[in-house]
């Protein structure tokens, strides 16, 4: 057995959390974990605590049964996914501080291990990557294979970015032998938007100012243009990975506002910047080559601080 199953094996009641604004592979790996308890140990009563997720992973089983809502219960088990910092359990952080015990598995280099257990691999693609290893591979059903490949395929950008790996690829070898529908879990999940989204993405594009010799682009969406197109923050993903692959581009940056003089930041790199140092140091986190944090200020004051940083990691490489 893994430390996972020893830990559910011995516990009545889980909560399974991830982070806030899940994405792909924090809802994939969450109720991959789920289908898995479920499936495995039909004793136990398991709960997924997330923000509400994008409706474009309902295709994984248990998407219906995701709690949004604090419980009034404390559980024996918190399995902690996807997450480098407590903080960004947001209200369900009370799980983890009530539980009788807790396990964090995760693939950011930046956690720091705040769970009773931990199993985190910092080289791995995705928590899913992960969370594969904790699990008995005969017992992973088609049900829990379309969530670890979706993990996997957002993480990765369906398998382009650096922290693919062989393993990586074997894993979802694995899973695609279960049967899955791979096509459209990728076609659905990864690049279909809504006509709204697609707006919104051609905007901020085209808005896109480029410097440090166009080796750093920046683009903004403020909250009135995201209240002009009805849009959230989750129609928003995508734009900072396509400033990423502008030619000659070593580091793309997005903003959007979230509060006033307050704006959530991704940051993408491609070879030469460490992008996770960057959100480290302005109290985020991620990977060296996809990263993000929340910085005060006018947008302005945004870039001319993050640029600081960009302009000594570019000037520090030979
Ligand atoms: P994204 O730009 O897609 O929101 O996030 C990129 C990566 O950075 C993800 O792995 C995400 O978990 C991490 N990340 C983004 N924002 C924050 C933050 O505010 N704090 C921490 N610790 N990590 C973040
Ligand atoms: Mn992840």
């Amino acid at each position: 057995m893994t430390k996972l199953e020893i830990m559910i094996d011995q516990a009545k009641t889980i909560a399974v959390l991830g982070h806030v604004n899940p994405d792909g592979d924090c809802a994939g790996s969450c109720l991959a974990v789920y289908n898995y308890v479920q499936e495995q140990y039909a004793d136990k009563t398991v709960t997924v605590y997330l923000e509400p997720v994008s409706e474009k992973f309902s295709y994984l089983k248990g998407y219906d049964q995701i709690q949004s809502e604090l419980g009034k219960e404390s559980v024996d088990l918190c399995i902690c996914l996807d997450c480098s910092d407590q903080e960004r359990f947001g209200k369900f952080k009370w799980y983890l501080d009530t539980a009788a015990q807790s396990i964090c598995i995760d693939h950011h280099i930046t956690n720091q291990g705040f769970a009773m257990e931990q199993v985190i691999d910092g080289a791995a693609s995705s928590t899913c990557e992960v969370l594969f290893t904790q699990l008995t591979e005969e017992k992973v059903t088609k049900a829990v294979a379309e969530c670890i490949y979706t993990g996997i395929i957002h993480d990765t950008g369906v398998f382009r970015y650096s922290n693919t790996s062989k393993k990586t690829m074997e894993i979802a070898g694995k899973m695609m032998e279960r049967g899955i529908d791979f096509g459209s879990i990728i076609d659905d999940s990864f690049y279909r938007k809504t006509y709204l989204q697609t707006q919104i993405l051609g905007r901020a594009l085209f808005e896109s100012v480029s410097f440090l010799d166009k080796k750093c682009v920046f683009t903004v969406v403020r909250k009135k243009d995201m209240d002009f197109y009805g849009v959230g923050k989750s129609d928003l993903e995508g734009i900072v990975e396509q400033l990423r692959v502008i030619d000659g581009v070593e580091c793309a940056i997005f903003l959007y506002e979230v509060g006033v003089h307050m704006y959530k930041v991704s940051l993408r790199s491609n070879k030469k910047v460490d992008v996770s140092k960057i959100a480290v140091y302005f109290g985020g986190g991620g990977h060296m080559r996809a990263a993000g944090c929340t910085m005060s200020g006018s947008f302005h004051d945004v870039i001319n601080n993050l640029s600081g940083h960009i302009e000594k990691q570019l000037s520090q490489e030979t």
